[in-house]
């Protein structure tokens, strides 16, 4: 911390979503040695989002940094493992009507940029293996329902996320905040109080009267109470580049006796995608679409019919969703984390990763000198980079789709609203150029790195027909020999279901 900084004496936070307690816990983490007092308040009639099951590897770094094993938390949130993602049915060719989105790790180096040399070949019409599921050891992984820890120890292991009941989180880390000792409050909201100069000094609510403190977080979800009913700061909407603003969710039981997969699976359907996502209890499923383009009502009876008997009986949940993002999270003071800052449509999962890192940034802002209008500017540029980085990487699912079945699908694959840099990138390797060099250039605003880049565009089968098929002196790696080293690491991997016993054992 700067000699001349002291962080907030008082802070209020208002939510009690995973974006409010993932606040608090980091806050607290880092500023409760400073004898900073941390309320949390929430309302007992607005409910939380409720959704949100699948992470990015971040998360582990928020454990890690909290001291939290994963003995500790993953039983209490009936968590799994994620080695990544797979994306079925988003091209109608058959070779390409799956892929894999892995986490990366060392032990990829040679094979990973193995597929990175066959790409440079064939996407200037040579003949190369590039199905990007050969190539990375996660893809393996998760084909065999493994988990992404070994059995004995090894100088590099996979990166991997998490599957987790959200609700469950929040309960979790609210538990333990408490414990730790920040001031748990039930109370609505119904009024602001602010300073001559904009900046917010109370909040109020018929259970708690005035709560005043000299930092407030607005956590409140998609109402943005304080960042935009209050401070009025302008929302950014994404619907033109991203046309989904509802999903429907229906859980579905889970057979004991079946193995656990170790993946997100993302399958496109008629007017949007559908997420499985395993949890230790239950499979939590749901339908993200364009409500342009289906109603509630037909996107929940085609996502009943996916599921068949196993959604039988079960509840929908109907949710709305505002994508796109404030112009500055940080305003006067108050910053907004989690849904009221922004969302950009669930399919990579990474609202809670875009959570803990504007928090993060936050606190290393704030710490090298309070409200100095530098550091708050300098830090609504660096979040909006993370939000317009994930949202290019979500886009180029869809710009790159190869599905005629309905208008949604060609609108999608016609769409002129994408960024600059998604332009270039989609420039650049259609026409055999450097696209190394290119990631090079847009490396600082780029969230999404060489090998994802990698395996979306392969995956999604992005090249030119094969002119230079039998004519190629260059030699590329055969994926025989990828997918076997690919195949001889999962080999030493537990599986996802004795992992998890092991896990849930020790708890
Ligand atoms: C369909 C869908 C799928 C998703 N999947 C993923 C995923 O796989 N991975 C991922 O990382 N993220 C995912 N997300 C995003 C994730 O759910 C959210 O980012 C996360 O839960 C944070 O939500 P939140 O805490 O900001 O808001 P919420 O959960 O909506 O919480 C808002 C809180 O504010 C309180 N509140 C509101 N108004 C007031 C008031 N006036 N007074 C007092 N309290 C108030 C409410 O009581 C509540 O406690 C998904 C989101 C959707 C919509």
């Amino acid at each position: 911390m700067n000699n001349n900084t002291t962080p907030p004496r008082r802070i209020v936070i208002v939510g009690g979503g995973s974006a409010g307690w993932m606040t608090v816990s980091l806050l607290q983490h880092a500023w409760s040695q400073y004898g900073t007092e941390i309320t949390l308040i929430e309302s007992a009639d607005i409910g939380t989002i409720g959704v949100g099951e699948g992470s990015t590897p971040y998360l582990k770094t928020f454990f890690t940094k909290l001291g939290i094993e994963e003995s500790e938390w993953m039983p209490a949130c009936h968590a799994t493992y994620k080695c990544g993602i797979s994306f079925p049915n988003w091209s109608s060719d058959p070779e390409y009507n799956n892929y894999f989105h892995p986490f990366f790790s060392p032990l990829d180096l040679k094979s990973g940029n193995a597929l990175f040399d066959n790409c440079c070949l064939r996407r200037r019409g040579h003949s190369a293996d590039t199905h990007p599921n050969d190539f990375f050891v996660s893809a393996a992984l998760a084909r065999h329902q493994l988990s992404p820890i070994p059995e004995n120890k090894m100088p590099f292991i996979p990166d991997y996320g998490y599957h987790f009941d959200a609700v469950l989180l929040g309960e979790f880390l609210k538990k333990r905040a408490v414990s730790l000792g920040i001031t748990y409050l039930v109370g609505t909201i119904d009024s602001v109080a602010q300073h001559d100069n904009g900046d917010i000094c109370g909040l109020s609510s018929t259970e708690h009267g005035l709560l005043t403190a000299d930092f407030f977080v607005d956590c409140s979800g998609f109402s943005g109470l304080l960042i935009n009913k209050t401070l009025k700061e302008k929302f950014i909407s994404f619907k033109d580049n991203l046309f989904n603003d509802a999903a429907v969710a229906i859980p579905t039981r889970i057979d004991p006796k079946q193995k656990l997969p170790s993946e997100t699976v993302s399958t496109a359907i008629s007017n949007g995608w559908m997420w499985k996502i395993p949890l230790m209890s239950r499979y939590g499923n749901g339908y993200v679409y364009s409500s342009e383009h289906i109603s509630a009502q037909a996107a929940e009876q085609e996502l009943r019919q996916h599921l068949g008997e196993s959604a039988k009986g079960m509840p929908a949940r109907h949710i709305k969703m505002r994508v796109g993002r404030v112009e500055n999270h940080w305003s006067h003071n108050c910053l907004a984390i989690g849904l009221s800052q922004g969302f950009i449509e669930p399919l990579e999962a990474t609202a809670l990763m875009l959570i803990q890192l504007s928090i993060e940034h936050f606190i290393l802002n704030y710490e090298k000198g309070h409200h100095a209008n530098q550091h708050r500017s300098a830090y609504n540029k660096h979040i909006n980079a993370f939000f317009d980085g994930v949202r290019d990487y979500v886009v180029t699912h869809y710009k790159l789709n190869q599905r005629n079945d309905s208008e949604y699908w060609l609108a999608n694959r016609n769409n002129p609203h994408i960024s600059e840099n998604l332009k270039q990138l989609l420039q650049v390797w259609d026409n055999g150029g450097d696209f190394e060099a290119l990631l090079t250039k847009q490396t600082n605003s780029l969230v999404y790195l060489r090998p994802s880049w990698y395996c979306i565009l392969a995956g999604m089968g992005r090249f030119p027909p094969k002119t230079n098929a039998n004519t190629t002196k260059f030699s590329a790696t055969p994926a025989y020999k990828t997918r076997g080293y690919c195949e001889s690491m999962a080999k030493l991997f537990i599986s996802h279901q004795a992992q998890l016993q092991k896990i849930y054992g020790s708890a």
